[in-house]
């Protein structure tokens, strides 16, 4: 079984509309939710490809049922803690030129007793799972070793610990030494403060990181594809086919989703890498996050080239 949690979930509710302005209103021509977050995201995608997936996380109030309602609709098994508040809504108003304009709650404040009830949660479902992967920022109330404190208790547990995501909370958890970490390319420029960052320089983080004790590192490069690197055997360049991206948001998610996958498989090294990329780019064909066509994978699979570095 594999585990995926989302601290801070959300309905990701859109809104067609001819025109947005200010001071006006709106009716409204078509409406769509779907349950958001990129732990969820990461569960979609591993449920379109056949693996038996738990989404946990932390939900509350009429927007945590809603989530669990929809995800019971797709046939996403779930296991998540309730809060006292209520889970955020992301309103994303899109208009006739296609231009989309996104109002995002925060989200509910955890309390220490919630914090509490999460990590035995996590701990409970990692002794069932060989992977929990960890996606998504941190809702209010928690410090910035939330993070920390979950990979170090899972592994504990004996799964393995999948990270995606970023700043101090990146930065504290690769002292519990995650199993994979998967940056893009911006959040690693931010975690190390720098505008630019040349490939040689890419390679040292990756390098600092598997000293580290990290396993597996993949950073993103959006429709360049990614640098993948395990401790023992170096890096890849990974190159997708080239595509007309319809919407990447959620690529990031099917990356990872793609690379747990194969490793749960037992897939060769290489195949995990292909798999990724091609879940990346299937992603990049949707409207929404994470609704991957898997035929689309199989297509991509082969065209996905791979440079050693
Ligand atoms: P994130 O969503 O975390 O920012 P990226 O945008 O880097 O992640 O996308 C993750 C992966 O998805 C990339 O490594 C790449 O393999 C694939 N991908 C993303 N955008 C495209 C695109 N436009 N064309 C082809 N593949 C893409």
């Amino acid at each position: 079984m594999i585990t995926t949690v989302t601290l801070n979930p959300a309905i990701d509710k859109t809104y067609r509309i001819r025109e947005l302005k200010c001071g006006r209103i709106h009716r409204v021509q078509q409406v769509t939710e779907a349950p958001g977050g990129k732990g969820i995201n990461v569960a979609k995608v591993l449920h379109r490809l056949g693996q038996q997936v738990v989404a946990t996380g932390l939900i509350g109030g009429y927007n945590g049922q809603r989530i669990c309602h929809l995800l019971d609709e797709m046939h996403i098994n779930h296991d998540f803690c309730r809060v006292s508040g209520e889970s955020r809504l992301c309103l994303n108003m899109i208009d006739d030129q296609g231009v989309g304009t996104e109002v995002l709650e925060p989200g509910p404040a955890i309390s220490p007793a919630e914090w509490k009830r999460m990590k035995d949660k996590c701990a409970d479902l990692a002794k069932q799972s060989s992977f929990v992967v960890f996606s998504g920022s941190l809702p209010l109330g928690l410090d910035q070793s939330a993070y920390q404190q979950l990979v170090h208790l899972v592994q504990q547990s004996g799964a393995k610990a999948v990270l995606d995501t970023s700043g101090a909370a990146f930065r504290a958890a690769l002292d519990a030494c995650p199993f994979m970490v998967k940056p893009n390319l911006d959040e690693v420029r931010q975690i190390l403060g720098a505008n630019m960052l040349t490939r040689e320089e890419i390679g040292q983080v990756i390098q600092e990181w598997h000293q580290h004790g990290v396993e597996w590192i993949a950073v993103s490069l959006g429709a360049e594809g990614a640098i993948v690197s395990r401790r023992d055997a170096g890096a890849w360049l990974a190159i997708p086919p080239q595509i007309e991206a319809v919407n990447p948001v959620g690529s990031g998610d099917s990356f990872v989703a793609g690379f747990v996958a194969g490793l749960a498989e037992h897939r060769s090294l290489e195949e995990c890498i292909q798999w990724a990329v091609a879940c990346g780019a299937a992603n990049a064909l949707e409207e929404r996050a994470g609704e991957i066509v898997p035929d689309r994978i199989r297509e991509f699979n082969p065209q996905v080239k791979l440079v050693r570095l």
